[in-house]
């Protein structure tokens, strides 16, 4: 496999690019490769300017579920820039969004668009301070909600990989603000909410983590945390920027059977333009402004590209409920395969699945939590990493990111995806034992 044309792409993007890339974990750092440089996309593939072609589990970090340059999404955004692409003026077609948003997502009464899924993190938790009158928000260890001031504290992925845990720049009296619970540990909870009882705003959670590799909630543990805010005047925020419209059509809410106050998405609901949104309870969303006093505002939110790009894909994933029972199937038949490789050659890694979320972790000890997903052996899944891409298969380039399957990715892939993670784990990672 050449890598000629990346490698000189990337040099240059350094001299003019902080590290090269627009957002950290692109740079393969934490694997200690060079980024390959995406020409184009096609259903499950990337193809990458040297002509390599690989099977595609990162899919833009979530966005793709239906694949890559799905039919009637591109035709929707061709459709939208004939007729302008931008007037700061509402639209038609931003009153479909937030109405098909309502009706998918139950705990969503009233919504607002955004640019980013940080964005909206950002704003949900200005408007559960504004709605409580506290500052103070929890947050769990491991846990990322985009880059705003108030996150960067524990919040796992790209700050996990480059071993930043908090990054300079972020204000202390700000960092204060934020406490940092243990997922899957509501006493870790408790006791915060005991300690600054009447100072807790929120709590905002990742209801299946991604940003620390897939960890799913245990049984009992969203319940509870909503039990918490209920009895201490907490809003209860549920970041489903990744699982929105992923695990299932209604998100981990519908999955777990759990309720937010606000609902934070992104991803996804974007078709892969950049989108964001964040709504709940009327009575919440109604006292951010114009009808109430708390401020946010965007220059280009509810972008009519963004929205027609985003509400194709939405429309899409509804009429066709079978994607999910499909996705669910070939993810099945990817774990199961991946297991009987480890079993063949004595291995007890941990595969942790939610639908078509994943995530390998070079331990073998289960994880649940950060402290867990923390003892994985990096060394060996950059291994695994390298074998796995030079033999066409492209996975996050960090132990602690979730991977993704497509609705585009079928049999035929998901068996060369097994082969190759045979041949990778043999090869790399026994044989370095
Ligand atoms: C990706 C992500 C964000 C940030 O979204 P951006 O669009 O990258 O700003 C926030 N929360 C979660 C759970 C995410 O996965």
């Amino acid at each position: 496999m050449t890598t000629k044309k990346s490698a000189a792409l990337f040099t240059k993007a350094k001299r003019f690019i902080p590290g090269g890339v627009n957002s950290p974990v692109r740079a393969f750092k934490s694997v200690g490769l060079t980024p390959r440089f995406i020409a184009r996309a096609k259903g499950a593939y990337l193809w990458d300017v040297d002509g390599n072609q690989y099977i595609d589990y990162v899919g833009s970090w979530g966005p793709m579920i239906a694949g890559h340059t799905h039919k009637e999404i591109i035709q929707a955004i061709q459709d939208s820039a004939k007729t302008g692409t931008s007037f700061g003026a509402p639209t038609e077609l931003e009153v479909k969004m937030a109405e098909i948003i309502c009706k998918l997502v139950p705990s969503i009464e009233m919504v607002r668009m955004v640019n980013s899924g940080t964005e909206a993190t950002m704003s949900a938790i200005r408007l559960a301070r504004a709605y409580t009158g506290r500052d103070k928000i929890i947050k769990f260890d491991g846990c990322y909600h985009g880059h705003g001031d108030s996150f960067l504290i524990k919040a796992g992925s790209g700050a996990e990989t480059l071993g930043i845990p908090d990054s300079p720049g972020v204000p202390k009296a700000l960092a204060n603000e934020t406490l940092t619970a243990q997922i899957n540990n509501l006493d870790s909870v408790r006791t915060l909410v005991s300690r600054f009882r009447s100072q807790v705003s929120c709590i905002i959670i990742e209801p299946v983590v991604g940003n620390m590799g897939c960890i799913p909630p245990q049984p009992g543990f969203l319940e509870g945390l909503r039990s918490i805010c209920d009895e201490n005047g907490i809003v209860f925020i549920i970041d489903e920027v990744m699982t929105g419209f992923r695990v299932a059509l209604g998100g981990a809410q519908q999955l777990y059977k759990v309720k937010a106050d606000i609902t934070t998405l992104g991803k996804i609901i974007g078709g892969g333009l950049p989108v964001g949104a964040y709504g709940g309870k009327k009575e919440i969303m109604q006292i951010v402004a114009p009808s109430g006093p708390v401020y946010q505002a965007g220059t280009l939110s509810g972008n009519p590209l963004a929205m027609a790009a985003g509400y194709s894909l939405l429309s899409h994933l509804s009429k066709k409920k079978t994607i999910y029972t499909t996705l669910e199937t070939m993810s099945r038949m990817l774990e199961d395969g991946i297991r009987e490789n480890m079993k063949k050659l004595g291995l007890g890694y941990q595969l942790n699945r939610v639908g078509s979320m994943f995530t390998l972790f070079f331990t073998e000890y289960p994880v649940r939590d950060a402290g867990s997903a923390r003892m994985s052996d990096t060394k060996k899944f950059a291994a695994y990493f390298s074998s796995m891409l030079e033999q066409g298969i492209y996975l996050p380039p960090s132990q602690f990111e979730a991977a993704f399957i497509s609705a585009a990715h079928g049999e035929k892939e998901i068996e060369k995806t097994i082969k190759a993670n045979y041949k990778a784990l043999r090869a790399k990672v026994v044989s370095r034992k």
